[in-house]
């Protein structure tokens, strides 16, 4: 289904060129000319408003030429210095798939795209997590995040680069880029995935994510068009473990902007003087649900996770009671957790919740009844009320670490 351009009808207006995704239309003599590389992602069709280009045989859906296409990139998020954790995971996660691929004799490389300014060690460290080969962009127009010349910047380098897989954290910074990037590279986007796999049989991604408001579990995978991309929770991939002996290669792209790419403009960064809420990096959480009766109940737990250094989680019972921002809600619909130490006070443990638990690596449950599923889900359970159990616990850890200190 090769794309055709109809001399006759170009004027020479230039739009598809700026409108394809990966740079293989030229002018020739006023004449729009296609190069090789050209993916029939359909792009330039839809811009051109003079029908000079279209489909030479088109009989039914669009389907790219999947095979240009190898490999799996990942977008790193980070702060200057380190990057996140998620997108740690999700090198790990690259890893994983790329030794998928292998295993069904297909060599695939994990990438990392870096974009910031004055990025130190960074990539270095992408490679010790698993990438094979860090694509660096080191400017200072990247030095804070914007989605206008970040999404230009990682839709140029997939347009270059043709990657097979393209992932990004279901987070603030990927669920404002990955649609946009999806839309502009004319292919789909499965959002809040919690696990990806390779299909044996066709070697495509088998993203699965809760839907219908999280009753259901669902697979979903892009045959036709690419790259194949997702965006993925924090906290349910597992990092690559650290090797500083691992070797890669570093490449350093430049993006061509012009000033009409700087749509937005910063003109003052102010701190939030809200408390974040930074469930998915916590080591210990002690986490409230129907149990505590009300407002004041929660802050009972909260005399005991400041005694812990911990973060303050809730189920859904207590987020939709409005005694707590949904911002702690932990379980299917809110987040996924790994702490080392979870403590469920008051939880009965519901599928949902222990869906968001379930790889924390230690849980102690306080609960009146027995019976609670959460107790079968934990290492060790109180049986009894909380409001009591919890201040003596509060103090005797106070106790433990004045002796130790
Ligand atoms: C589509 C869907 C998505 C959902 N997503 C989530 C989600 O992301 N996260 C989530 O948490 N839930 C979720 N839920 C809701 C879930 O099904 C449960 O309703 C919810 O987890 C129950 O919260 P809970 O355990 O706090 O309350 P309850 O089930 O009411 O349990 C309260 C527990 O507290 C104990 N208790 C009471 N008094 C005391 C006391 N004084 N001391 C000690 N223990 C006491 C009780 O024995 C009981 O076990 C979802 C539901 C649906 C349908
Ligand atoms: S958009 Fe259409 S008319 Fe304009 S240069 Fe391209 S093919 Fe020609
Ligand atoms: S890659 Fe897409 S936009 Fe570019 S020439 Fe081919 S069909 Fe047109």
């Amino acid at each position: 289904m090769p794309v055709i351009v109809h001399e006759e009808k170009c004027t020479g207006c230039k739009l598809c060129v700026a409108a394809c995704p990966y740079t293989v239309i030229s002018m020739q003599e006023e004449k729009a000319v296609l190069l090789p590389g050209c993916t029939y992602c359909g792009a330039c069709i839809d811009t051109c408003e003079f029908g000079a280009i279209t489909f030479e045989d088109f009989q039914g859906r669009l389907c790219m030429d999947v095979a240009l296409f190898k490999g799996t990139h990942v977008f790193i998020e980070h702060d200057n210095q380190t990057a996140s954790k998620v997108s740690l995971e999700l090198l790990g996660k690259a890893r994983g798939l790329a030794d998928e691929f292998s295993r069904q004799g297909k060599d695939q490389l994990v990438t990392a795209i870096l974009i910031g300014y004055e990025l130190g060690d960074m990539a270095d460290e992408l490679i010790a997590y698993g990438a094979d080969h860090v694509i660096v962009v080191n400017d200072e127009s990247f030095k804070m995040y914007r989605t206008d010349i970040y999404t230009k910047a990682i839709v140029q380098i997939a347009g270059v680069k043709k990657p097979e897989i393209l992932l990004f954290g279901a987070t603030a910074q990927g669920r404002d880029l990955a649609p946009r990037i999806a839309s502009r590279l004319r292919t789909g986007l499965t959002a809040d995935c919690t696990a990806l796999e390779i299909c044996k049989d066709e070697g495509i991604l088998l993203q699965t994510k809760p839907a219908f408001g999280g009753n259901m579990m669902v697979t979903i995978a892009c045959p036709d068009n690419r790259p194949q991309m997702a965006t993925v929770r924090p906290g349910v991939m597992k990092k690559y473990p650290r090797d500083p002996d691992k070797i890669g290669t570093k490449e350093v792209m430049k993006i061509d902007l012009d000033e009409n790419d700087f749509i937005i403009h910063i003109r003052d960064i102010m701190a939030s003087t809200k408390k974040h809420v930074k469930l998915e990096d916590a080591e210990i959480i002690v986490a409230g649900g129907h149990g505590v009766n009300n407002q004041q109940g929660l802050k009972i737990l909260e005399t005991l996770s400041d005694e812990l250094g911990a973060e303050l989680g809730a189920s859904r019972a207590a987020v939709d009671e409005g005694w707590i921002g949904q911002d702690h809600q932990i379980g299917q619909t809110g987040k996924t957790v790994q702490p080392d130490l979870y403590i469920a006070c008051g939880i009965s443990g519901s599928l949902q919740h222990l869906a968001g638990i379930s790889q924390s690596k230690y849980i102690i449950a306080i609960n009146t009844d027995r019976k609670a599923p959460i107790v079968s889900a934990s290492d060790v359970t109180f049986i009894g009320d909380l409001f009591q159990i919890v201040p003596v616990l509060k103090d005797k850890i106070r106790e433990y670490k004045k002796r130790t200190d």
